[in-house]
């Protein structure tokens, strides 16, 4: 193992965390470079896709318990890339012994032989290998595309499929309840569907269907010659059967008419309806039924609370208990129904998403399992409604657009190959795990993330570096199987203060959160927060005892985790895990779901909303994208010392961004951008900034639009008064501040340094 210290001096610079209280840096934090030769690292694997918490691996599981970090990988595996070599060849070179797939950190011995870099097995290099389709030369198999490049997809060969790929299939399950009817969701879904209908990933062979339902089942028959659509309706919900199985899943090209036909009439079909039953189970059960045969995506549309027939659920939340500084009940399924139809819906590569638009307790918690176990996503709109809710609406159609015209890949498996010696221990995400390392994933989606733990199982001791290496296996909508192979390579240290030069405080932030949702589920709340409480205590400890060579007093931390107890508070302030804020059930759970999917980016966001003072905005340092100016204003820390009432404040917290007004702003940001004369004439709930043709209008949308378009889903802006309802929600933000019920960023520093110093 090589000894890094004096290589990155920056990572390990003392910081007393009491005395420097501006540690925030003004601009998005990087992640860290491992220590590699500029040759290994050049060819690494991005960041954004494949990072670990620790970028430099500790050489025994002795070592890293000491250093009372966090070991593990976070992934982005089917993000939307901007390049991304393909290769198409007969054989794949993979380690005949470990089944690695070359790639850049293999060695050559020779022009004919390669040594695998995770079991270090030697390899004959074959025939084909030798030629190299780039440069068109022969017997240069050290520049082939795939050990030049970290990241690669595959086309692959018959024997990576069990059956003809797939078609694309694509089915619909909308709740018709009165309570449905009320939100309005149909109209908005409808009209997406619509629009979109000719960009839905799939070809030719492309498959759709749809079904309804309240207290009964509606399937749609789409059978050819039919002159529209025909309704058929399934009362008995306790033995579900398909009336025409041949006519209800059809050829989207063949039968686009009548599909448009059915989008066309579905809002009014239930215009009058007093159904206020929803048999969800059931209808499931039949959509489970009818995609079995191909599997595919079923996108599940509900309102409410299901109560009738199969998984039937009750209202659990106990609202007095929203504000609980005590333990939180009933964070884990009321039932293992949605479980166990996940697991029969993997089995068959059916994956389900789903859309939930309640304003009532709906149990999300229970309902959740369907997507998490088969690899779904879950949406999200909390008291959605057509007329009152209009930022929810906007919201939801520019998902929808997403939904609907993102890439997808069917019928997939993900495993994750580490060098001897390092083993996976605990995966996070949507999926099923089928055996120790190999993921089931019925649907990938580019928006989706995972995230790993690991140990050390057998020594380091003679490698100067490791690595990592995961392989999606899928079948693209087009009907190709191919495999995107992504490798990262990081080096091994025997020292602990190496260990603390590469740590990854972002990531390590991002896996802590997913430990914690688990830990909340299976123990307790207070259980969670503690421990997260203690990754602070215990790290610095640590950093404390058996890297500093001077004893000083302070709360010292290495520069590399300065701001990891801001993180960590940040967190145990975070929806998920805070308590003696009112915080609705369903919110917490959905914002626990978003913590263990979503890709780092946008959950660090969540956990640290980033705020920018907007009434200012300049062009300096701005960036210049397809000819326009986006301006880039400094990040400020999270309290409201940083407001001031003479300005305006934009706070990106991911999904939500908010506009804050002071009650003397600049009058020229008034006019200019918000196009209102006066304080009071800002109005209540606006969601939209007006297209006003000045410089400060046009700089602000045009922050706001970048700020929008790094991020698959679509935030919405809510612009905040002091009068405003939603003002809670933004200053519980401001993380740094005191509140009734949790400490200030200051007081939680001393408590970390009272619990250090014992
Ligand atoms: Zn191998």
């Amino acid at each position: 193992a090589m000894s890094l210290q004096s290589s990155t001096p920056e990572a390990l610079r003392v910081v007393n965390l009491l005395q420097e209280r501006n540690l925030l840096p003004p601009s998005p934090i990087p992640a860290p470079t491992p220590c590699l030769t500029q040759e290994l690292q050049k060819i690494n694997c991005n960041p954004e896709v494949f990072r670990c918490t620790l970028t430099s691996i500790p050489q025994s599981q002795s070592l890293l318990n000491k250093a009372k970090m966090p070991l593990g990988l976070l992934l982005h595996p089917f993000k939307d890339l901007s390049q991304l070599p393909v290769v198409t060849s007969s054989t794949i070179v993979r380690c005949r012994s470990c089944r690695t797939y070359i790639n850049p950190f293999v060695s050559f011995l020779d022009q004919r032989r390669w040594k695998c870099n995770l079991c270090y097995r030697v390899n004959d290099v074959p025939e084909e290998f030798m030629y190299n389709p780039v440069s068109r030369s022969y017997g240069e198999p050290h520049k082939r595309p795939e050990v030049q490049n970290a990241t690669i997809e595959f086309i692959a060969p018959s024997e990576y499929m069990l059956r003809p790929p797939q078609p694309a299939v694509y089915l619909f399950l909308l709740d018709v309840s009165h309570n449905a009817v009320e939100t309005g969701y149909l109209n908005v879904f409808c009209q997406s569907l619509l629009d979109n209908i000719n960009s839905l990933p799939g070809d030719s062979r492309t498959k759709i269907g749809f079904i309804t339902f309240d207290s009964t089942i509606h399937f749609y028959n789409l059978q050819e010659g039919l002159s529209q659509p025909q309704m058929l309706i399934v009362s008995d919900i306790e033995d579900i059967f398909l009336p025409t199985p041949d006519s209800l899943l059809v050829n989207l090209n063949e039968r686009k008419e009548l599909v448009q036909d059915v989008l066309k009439s579905l809002p009014n079909l239930f215009q009058k309806t007093m159904e206020t039953q929803s048999a969800l189970g059931s209808a499931l059960q039949a959509a489970f039924k009818l995609l079995s045969p191909t599997g595919g995506r079923m996108s599940v549309f509900q309102t409410q609370l299901p109560n009738l027939g199969a998984g039937a659920l009750q209202s659990r939340e106990d609202p007095n208990q929203r504000a609980s500084a005590k333990d939180i009940q009933h964070l884990s399924p009321a039932t293992d129904f949605y479980k166990k139809l996940a697991l029969d819906c993997s089995g068959q590569q059916v994956a389900v998403d789903l859309f939930m638009l309640s304003s009532q307790y709906c149990d999300l918690a229970s309902l959740g399992c369907i997507s998490r176990f088969s690899a779904g996503s879950i949406y999200y709109y909390p008291s959605y409604h057509h007329q009152h809710n209009p930022a929810q609406v906007e919201c939801f159609q520019k998902d929808l657009k997403r939904y609907l015209t993102r890439k997808i890949g069917f019928e997939a498996v993900m495993r994750i190959r580490c060098t001897k010696g390092l083993s996976i221990h605990t995966f996070h995400g949507n999926f099923f795990v089928r055996s120790t390392d190999l993921l089931s994933l019925p649907n990938v989606n580019p928006d989706a993330g995972f995230a790993v733990q690991m140990s050390i199982e057998e020594n380091l001791d003679d490698m100067q570096v490791v690595s990592f290496q995961a392989a999606l296996l899928y079948t693209s909508s087009k009907g190709e199987r191919r495999i995107r192979v992504h490798t990262l390579c990081l080096p091994v240290v025997n020292s602990l203060a190496d260990i603390f030069a590469g740590a990854d405080v972002q990531a390590m932030t991002g896996l802590l959160a997913c430990m914690a949702v688990d830990r909340s589920v299976t123990a307790s709340l207070s259980d969670a927060r503690d421990a997260l409480t203690n990754a602070a205590i215990d790290s610095l400890s640590s950093y404390r005892q058996s890297v500093l060579t001077i004893q000083q007093p302070g709360l010292l931390s290495p520069a590399c985790l300065r701001l990891f107890p801001l993180f960590i508070l940040a967190l145990l302030k975070q929806k998920s895990f805070r308590t003696g804020t009112s915080t609705r059930l369903d919110d917490r759970v959905f914002s626990m779901c978003q913590l263990k999917y979503q890709p780092l980016t946008y959950t660090m966001l969540m956990i640290h909303p980033a705020l920018y003072r907007v009434d200012d905005l300049t062009d300096e340092g701005a960036l210049n994208i397809s000819e326009q100016t986006i301006p880039q204003p400094r990040v400020l820390q999270l309290s409201v010392e940083k407001l001031s009432s003479d300005g305006a404040f934009l706070m990106d917290a991911g999904m939500v961004i908010y506009l804050w007004i002071g009650q003397n702003c600049n009058p020229n940001f008034l006019t200019q951008v918000l196009g209102v004369p006066s304080y009071a004439a800002v109005p209540d709930n606006l969601y939209l900034l007006p297209e006003l043709d000045t410089a400060e209008s046009q700089r602000t949308r045009a922050f706001i639009g970048w700020l929008r378009d790094q991020r698959p889903f679509f935030p919405s802006l809510h612009v905040i008064r002091d009068e405003s309802q939603r003002k809670a929600s933004f200053m519980q933000n401001m993380i740094e501040d005191r509140t009734e019920s949790a400490l200030s960023y200051y007081e939680f520093l001393l408590h970390l340094q009272q619990q250090i110093s014992k």
